[in-house]
């Protein structure tokens, strides 16, 4: 078989023979022959549809490593992971545009010419609920409602019960000391380093804890909230008679469904289904791990939050919280019946539960 040199395997793939040398260093496409006399690279005209492949996958922004798990699988099990790689990818993206949206928000606000969104006052009327269920020894799990900040949080480990106090706690004398006032904003990184000491200073001992956190944040006087959540903690919006999740859970189930190798319906009876990715403490292996989402949300008249922790969401199925959240208008009430459910489910976790309803202000 005739092999061919660098610069010809060069052209025909339509690669430089600079990206051919770097990609047989790392392993990706090794030459069929080295020339044990000059060195040169050699070729054969069979390697030219790995050559593209390897090109195509780097355009499309495959890390290296990636790209040699690609190159070594079959084609229907190459394009699956293509598939999931680009789904991930997706999914990132829309965690930073939300990001991104929210520091526009902040920044907008800081420009006194820009026009702002806030509204009429509103008003709120809430109700929190923590009950540590029937099979868990102590409750780790917090939950706070008060005027400006509704909060829920899952404390694990050893120490999990005083991080997730540490949290919610650290929120609210973020609120209080420092952003009580008209018009006050958010700033992302401060409440993420904020977060994160108050946290570190709870967890004691050397088994590792934590917790998530999801929160309502309210930055003024109008309908302007800030989202903040990491974990599997939730907030579901009931608003015109529908019934949303509008946070995105940070498990390991999730991410599979994100990629599409679980459907929603195979991610709820996962045995690995309250696996985190992102918590704040004790956090997972990873670059994100202790990444905030953090968004603007605009509230309006008659929306209904309901904020709660995995013990209630995995145990008590979407139609009965739905069914006691439009039935029953009093928040104390929804938040006991919520309880009472997951708890009639056997109650295995802690539940947290916060419902909150957005009035006019002058109800
Ligand atoms: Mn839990």
């Amino acid at each position: 078989m005739t092999l061919l040199t660098i610069g010809a395997f060069a052209r025909a793939s339509r690669l430089s023979p600079k990206a051919l040398r770097l990609y047989d260093e790392l392993g990706l496409l090794p030459p069929a022959r080295v020339d044990p006399v000059t060195g040169y690279r050699l070729y054969e005209r069979g390697q030219l549809e790995r050559a593209r492949l390897v090109a195509w996958l780097r355009r499309i922004g495959m890390p290296l490593a990636r790209i040699a798990e690609v190159c070594a699988l079959p084609p229907g099990a190459a394009a699956e992971e293509i598939r999931a790689y680009w789904a991930r990818v997706e999914a990132d993206t829309a965690a930073r545009r939300d990001l991104a949206a929210f520091l526009v928000d902040h920044l907008s606000r800081k420009d006194s010419d820009m026009p702002t969104s806030t509204t009429e006052p509103l008003g709120i009327r809430y109700a929190a609920l923590c009950d540590r269920g029937l099979v868990r020894e102590a409750n780790q799990d917090t939950a706070y409602a008060g005027p400006r900040l509704l909060a829920v949080a899952d404390g694990f480990g050893p120490s999990g019960a005083r991080a997730s106090a540490a949290a919610v706690d650290a929120l609210q004398q973020f609120d209080a000391e420092r952003y009580g006032g008209e018009g006050g904003t958010v700033p992302a990184g401060e409440l993420l380093n904020a977060l994160q000491d108050a946290v570190a200073d709870a967890v004691t001992g050397p088994d590792p804890a934590g917790t998530t956190l999801t929160a309502l944040l309210r930055t003024g006087p109008g309908a302007q909230l800030a989202l903040v959540h990491i974990g599997d903690t939730s907030v579901r919006l009931l608003r015109d008679g529908e019934l949303f999740q509008i946070t995105h859970d940070h498990t390991l189930v999730q991410s599979m469904v994100d990629e599409g190798r679980l459907t929603p319906e195979e991610a709820l009876t996962h045995p690995r289904r309250s696996l985190l990715v992102r918590a704040l403490g004790a956090a997972p292996e990873g670059d994100d791990a202790t990444a905030l989402d953090l968004r603007p949300h605009e509230a309006r008249p008659g929306d209904r939050y309901l904020l709660c922790s995995d013990g209630l969401s995995t145990v008590v199925p979407e139609n009965d919280i739905r069914r006691v959240l439009t039935g029953t208008p009093e928040p104390e009430h929804a938040v006991r019946a919520l309880v009472d459910l997951a708890n009639a489910a056997g109650g295995p976790d802690n539940i947290s539960c916060v419902v909150a309803d957005v009035v006019p202000a002058h109800d």
